[in-house]
């Protein structure tokens, strides 16, 4: 799982600081942590990918210290809008929603719009009717607002500086029948225009998994991910043999060099360790190594 790529905050190098006197400590190590395991547990009882994906994207969007569901960065225009985007790799099966504004967990909407729709992706006034009609209640715009991303975004705001929200939230999962998955969620670049969609519900951007090639995910500056269709430009090198850590590594120096974007990935091929690489300064990350126990990092 990641908990995004971006700049440290200051909240982030003050919590690197604190982690070297306490190892298990900082909100976002243990949000990321929390997620890893709810989505192994599930796997070591035989779930599927697709819901270890989906359990722990929940955890890091109903988490406050991520940029997904609740503590979703705002817009220039002062409200959160949220994109997700969920992808099976063996059906090859996917769902996306962007621009919600009235639905707690977006991954939930995504998983709806992939098992219930003959769509693909839904956005705005039409993803709240969806979410409707498949039973996601509405929320206020802002029950998803909290006080550190309203401070942040005043402070964004009176810099006139636009950036990453610090903390997209992905995961990716092979499961006990080799299948994979990929799920991403976000609110978004702060201070982005309304109406603007980055590449977290882009499929083949933020978001990719084939059983065939890799599960990816994406986090970091959007616009420059869809110029390279990241997530399926990486699940590909997996298919043509690379290894997944090559393949990430391989996909975040094209990121850097032909388009000079910021940004990280996590992959996971149908054999073999995950890989979890980036360009940018941090990246919340937890993931299992192949001994069964689950390592973090910021
Ligand atoms: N990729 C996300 C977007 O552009 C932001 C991020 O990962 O921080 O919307």
């Amino acid at each position: 799982v990641h908990g995004g790529a971006g700049a440290l905050a200051l909240h982030e190098v003050a919590e690197m600081a604190e982690q070297a006197q306490t190892p298990s400590g900082g909100p976002r190590r243990a949000g990321v942590q929390r997620a890893c395991e709810a989505g192994w547990a599930i796997l070591l009882q035989g779930g599927s990918a697709l819901d270890a994906v989906a359990a722990a994207v929940v955890i890091l969007e109903d988490d406050p210290v991520f940029n997904a569901g609740v503590g979703g960065a705002l817009t220039a225009a002062g409200e959160v809008e949220l994109d997700a985007s969920l992808m099976e790799g063996g059906s090859l099966r996917c769902g996306a929603v962007a621009g919600v504004k009235d639905v707690r967990n977006p991954i939930l909407l995504a998983r709806a719009v992939l098992e219930r729709s003959p769509h693909v992706l839904f956005a705005g006034a039409g993803a709240s009717a969806f979410a409707r009609e498949v039973g996601l209640p509405p929320v206020a715009n802002t029950s998803l607002m909290t006080r550190a991303a309203l401070a942040r975004w005043k402070a964004a705001r009176a810099e006139a500086t636009k950036g990453s929200g610090h903390g997209t939230v992905g995961a990716v999962a092979r499961d006990a029948r080799g299948h994979l998955a990929a799920g991403t969620s976000t609110g978004g670049m702060m201070l982005k225009p309304a109406g603007r969609v980055g590449d977290s519900p882009l499929i083949g951007c933020g978001t990719y998994a084939d059983d065939a090639l890799a599960a990816v995910s994406c986090t970091g500056h959007g616009e420059r991910i869809i110029q390279l269709t990241l997530a399926r430009a990486v699940a590909g090198a997996v298919g043509a043999g690379a290894s997944a850590q090559a393949a990430a590594e391989e996909g975040i120096r094209q990121l850097g060099a032909r388009v000079q974007g910021e940004g990280g990935v996590i992959v996971i091929g149908p054999s073999g360790p995950p890989a979890l690489v980036h360009n940018a300064p941090a990246m919340a990350r937890a993931w299992v190594t192949p001994e069964g126990s689950v390592a973090v990092a910021l």
